[in-house]
């Protein structure tokens, strides 16, 4: 099933908690909602899933316009953080709960109904664990059992809500390659909230990057890192520096002394210079010198200096086995095209 979020608000006693977000989710794809806490994945999620209702502006199912479906209607599987299981029963009975539930019309004979919840065990691989209750399972076996039951109902759209948040680091990272399986053999479309770049970025087809409200860029995990739209992302998403610079006769200028890089579009004043960590290097400091080594470190296969331009101290990120020990004068060299401009604030 497509969605299409178009133009919507939504404001909660008057505090918008979402401004004007427009988004087309493509049927088939796993989307990513990716922001900080209080960014709005949590709501935008609420409002496709119909819990709540746009202050303004539409979601599309398809070509239905979704407010003339009922949350029933809208056929939506959920997974919350907090495993929402009932307790009192059998983990078959927690999977087989949204088809028993079903008006007799469309509900299926119990025998059906039984085997699809003994094959989704299977598919979650939990299979032998049917008769247990909830409270027998760790926290990844039971995200495992949320989902089963979220797919049971055959969902045309399959909503996340950071369900793997409450779980530990080691767990996270197996749950996220195994969702990534399940989501290639069922084909579901799926939208995956997470406020961890990381999980985003392994995981997802395509990223939405939300801040305060408002959608910042959609992209591939591709587009999104390597060419962010606004510093907020650049920021966001993979580690970075900032680099306040002045934009002079079309080139950019760092301490009095032109580096080499076109500003482009990029009007005459100060602007902000971003980059990555691994997109620099270090070079021999000539008579401007531009910065001095205040810490180096070794951190797994590579080395990390920080270095001190301007007074700000920048992450650069260097091939062992160099070096460049503290106190060391130096100077940033920018890779082509790693570094993204963007006007002052
Ligand atoms: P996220 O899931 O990205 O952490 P939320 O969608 O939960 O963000 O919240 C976005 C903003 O809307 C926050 O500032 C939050 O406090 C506010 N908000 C969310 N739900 C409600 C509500 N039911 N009543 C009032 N404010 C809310
Ligand atoms: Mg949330």
């Amino acid at each position: 099933m497509e969605v299409r979020v178009a133009n919507v608000r939504k404001e909660f006693d008057r505090f918008p908690a979402l401004h004007d977000v427009s988004l087309d989710i493509r049927s088939g794809e796993l989307i990513a909602l990716l922001g900080p806490s209080g960014s709005g994945k949590t709501t935008l999620l609420r409002l496709i899933a119909g819990l709540e209702m746009p202050t303004q502006g539409k979601i599309f199912f398809g070509d239905t316009d979704a407010s003339e479906k009922t949350v029933q209607e809208r056929n939506i599987g959920f997974v919350f953080q907090h495993y929402a299981l009932f307790r009192h029963m059998t983990i078959l009975e927690n999977i087989s709960f949204g088809l028993k539930v079903r008006p007799r019309s469309t509900r299926p004979p119990a025998g059906e109904i039984r085997r699809r919840a003994m094959e989704l065990l299977d598919l979650v691989q939990l299979s032998g664990l049917e008769k247990r209750y909830p409270n027998q399972l760790s926290g990844g076996q039971r995200q495992r059992v949320a989902l089963a039951r979220a797919l049971a109902i055959e969902p045309g759209v399959l909503l996340l809500d950071e369900p793997f948040g409450a779980l530990d680091a080691q767990v996270r990272r197996e749950l996220r390659k195994w969702l990534r399986e399940i989501h290639d053999r069922t084909g579901h479309t799926t939208v995956f909230v997470t406020h961890d770049q990381e999980e985003a970025l392994e995981l997802s087809d395509r990223l939405c990057v939300m801040s305060q409200g408002k959608i910042e860029q959609v992209g591939s995990p591709d587009e999104v890192y390597d060419h962010p739209t606004s510093p907020f992302v650049f920021g966001f998403i993979g580690d970075s520096s900032e680099l306040p610079v002045t934009i002079e006769n079309g080139e950019v200028w760092v301490g009095g002394r032109a580096i080499g890089i076109p500003a482009h579009e990029t009007p005459t004043g100060p602007a902000r210079l971003y980059f990555r960590p691994h997109d620099v290097d270090l070079i021999e400091a000539d008579a401007s010198m531009a910065g001095v080594v205040t810490a180096s470190r070794r951190v797994g296969g590579t080395r990390r200096v920080e270095l001190e331009v301007g007074g700000a101290s920048h992450k650069v990120e260097i091939d062992l086995p160099f070096d460049h020990p503290a106190g060391e004068k130096t100077r940033l060299s920018f890779r082509p095209k790693r570094w993204k401009l963007f006007p002052a604030a």
